[in-house]
């Protein structure tokens, strides 16, 4: 199902599990009318003692009974607001997941692969927050405090009105902690995902840190981003840590002023204030069960606060715009020449490609050449699709490489890089790419053709291997890639810079690989060497502050 907001993400959740959503809201009723009624039994008790009269045992009983029921039905609310978090959660993470493998390159390519993993973590669990502790416990508050005040209306008119005086200045006072709060929390989680991010960053380039010694830069980076995120953490506990005293002492003094009232012997403060030994007992009561909900009130602007943030930021990630999904039915292989068109081309504002066009004969083998930052490599990404030409036409065999299906592309056009991509699984899986329409058997051919099956087979569980960053050499990498592409027999081969950084023995055997994946395709290689050994017609693609 596809949802483009966190807010659709919920309300499905709350109607594919219907009963566990209205079981939680009877359940948060049910738990804020349970805690009206054990001052009431205690009231009576009182003015019953008070009377003179013993207690009776029934009436003892129900009010344990009535303290037992507040206490169980606070923690089935707990646990089903947890269930319904959890399976919210669940459906949001799953939508998220489902939106990154429809990103484009280009848009993945503009973010900060942190900022991004952040929104699956941190961002996704503040929003988990927000159910199981903020917005369905926040109403109950409400509701409670309602209540509570309604009754404490009707036992103390008095009492009442000083509330209705105190309520809003704690109001104000709320808000204001609730502005501040949540700009602490926008600085914290900013500074939170440029922390996760540098994390892997450093990993990434751990050999490159090493060998110029960036050590001291790394640290220092890392240390001036965690102090950011401990000024806006220091903030939000400010705000916090001031909170709760503010309203126990305001609730201290309320039960003072009344109590003070209730004392006074002034037969008109009386009207307003006087009431049973009971009556005040209960009263009291109520009064810290007035507080206790407005000061968690708080805490729930706070969880609520940093959800937002974090709504937020996971809405701007689900909005963002996904690649064309074309249908796959009745698509068919395009096969034939690559015809470059009058293509323009730039990544952001700069333009790399001005009205390029050539044209490569289907079984053709041709080179292209040019300077480096040329746009050779940016040339083969718009051949695979990756991003959109801003003006021309790109055809395979006379079909739009923005046509060709997802599931299609493989078969059509093939890429060997430099870097070898390694996924998740077996050596197998690396030439497969849990592709079902690549068998076994392929896969082996495809190494056998690399010139790789050899080593392969030699490795403990052969094809079955886990795959690690170790289990092959730089020129085996590049024969695996090789592999990798030629097993879903591409009409089209791309070879971008294979043989840089190779020994001659090892460029031999990759060449020698490369001849015998070539047979029957159209290939266009980047590489001099290539050009070299394998000959074929020559295409250059000029930079654009050359001189024509
Ligand atoms: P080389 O021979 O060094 O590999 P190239 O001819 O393959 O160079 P490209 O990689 O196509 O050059 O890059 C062409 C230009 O586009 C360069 O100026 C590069 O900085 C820019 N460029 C490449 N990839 C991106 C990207 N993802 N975002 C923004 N600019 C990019
Ligand atoms: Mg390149």
């Amino acid at each position: 199902m596809k949802h483009n907001s966190v807010f659709a993400a919920v309300r499905d959740a709350a109607f594919k599990h219907k009963l566990l959503s209205v079981g939680t809201v009877l359940c948060a009723a049910a738990s804020v009318l349970a805690s009206l009624l054990p001052p009431l039994v205690l009231a009576r008790i009182i003015d019953n003692l008070t009377g003179g009269m013993p207690i009776a045992f029934s009436a003892a009983l129900l009010y344990f009974g009535s303290l037992a029921l507040e206490g169980v039905l606070a923690s089935a609310q707990e646990t089903l607001l947890e269930m319904f978090g959890q399976r919210m959660t669940h459906m949001l993470r799953s939508e998220m997941s489902r939106k990154l493998t429809r990103l484009s390159a280009a848009t993945l390519s503009a973010q900060n692969p942190g900022e991004t993993a952040a929104r699956f973590s941190g961002d996704v669990d503040t929003v988990e927050a927000l159910f199981t502790s903020g917005v369905i416990s926040m109403a109950a508050d409400a509701c409670r405090i309602l209540s509570i005040f309604v009754v404490i209306a009707v036992k103390n008119t008095g009492l009442a009105i000083l509330l209705l005086l105190v309520l809003p200045l704690l109001t104000v006072f709320t808000r204001h902690v609730q502005k501040r709060m949540l700009v602490a929390q926008l600085e914290n989680r900013r500074a939170v995902a440029a922390i996760s991010g540098q994390v892997p960053e450093a990993l990434h380039n751990i050999r490159t840190i090493h060998a110029l010694g960036l050590e001291e830069y790394m640290e220092r980076r890392y240390d001036k981003r965690i102090g950011e995120s401990y000024a806006a953490v220091e903030k939000t506990n400010f705000y916090d840590a001031i909170y709760s005293p503010v309203v126990l002492v305001l609730n201290a003094v309320v039960v003072g002023v009344v109590m003070l009232l209730s004392a006074s012997g002034n037969a008109k403060v009386l009207t307003l204030f006087g009431m049973s030994v009971g009556t005040s007992v209960a009263v009291i009561n109520y009064i810290s069960r007035l507080f206790t909900p407005i000061e968690s009130l708080g805490m729930e602007i706070q969880t609520i606060q940093s959800a937002m943030a974090g709504v937020k930021r996971i809405d701007a990630f689900l909005a963002q715009p996904e690649r064309e999904m074309l249908a796959e039915e009745g698509a068919s292989m395009p096969r034939g020449d690559v015809v470059v068109s009058h293509v323009t081309f730039g990544y952001d504002e700069r333009t790399v490609l001005r009205d390029l066009s050539f044209t490569v004969k289907s079984g053709e083998q041709v080179t292209l050449v040019g300077r480096t930052g040329a746009g050779k490599s940016t040339v083969f990404k718009l051949l695979m699709g990756l991003y959109q030409p801003k003006a021309g036409t790109i055809t395979i065999g006379g079909v739009d490489v923005s046509q060709i299906t997802d599931r299609q592309r493989r078969g059509c056009i093939g890429c060997v890089e430099q870097h070898f991509a390694r996924v998740p699984g077996t050596v197998l899986d690396q030439i497969t790419l849990g592709d079902p329409r690549i068998s076994r058997e392929m896969a082996q051919n495809a190494a056998r053709l690399a010139g790789l099956d050899a080593t392969i087979d030699a490795l403990p569980a052969a094809y079955d291997t886990p795959c690690s960053d170790s289990l092959f050499s730089q020129g085996e990498w590049q024969l695996l890639c090789i592999a990798r592409a030629a097993a879903a027999d591409p009409a089209v081969l791309l070879l971008d810079e294979i043989t840089a950084n190779l020994d001659a023995e090892t460029e031999a055997r990759v060449l020698e690989a490369l001849r015998r994946a070539s047979v029957g395709r159209t290939v266009l290689s980047i590489s001099h060497r290539v050009y070299e050994k394998l000959g074929g017609r020559v295409i250059e693609i000029k930079a654009l502050d050359e001189g024509e």
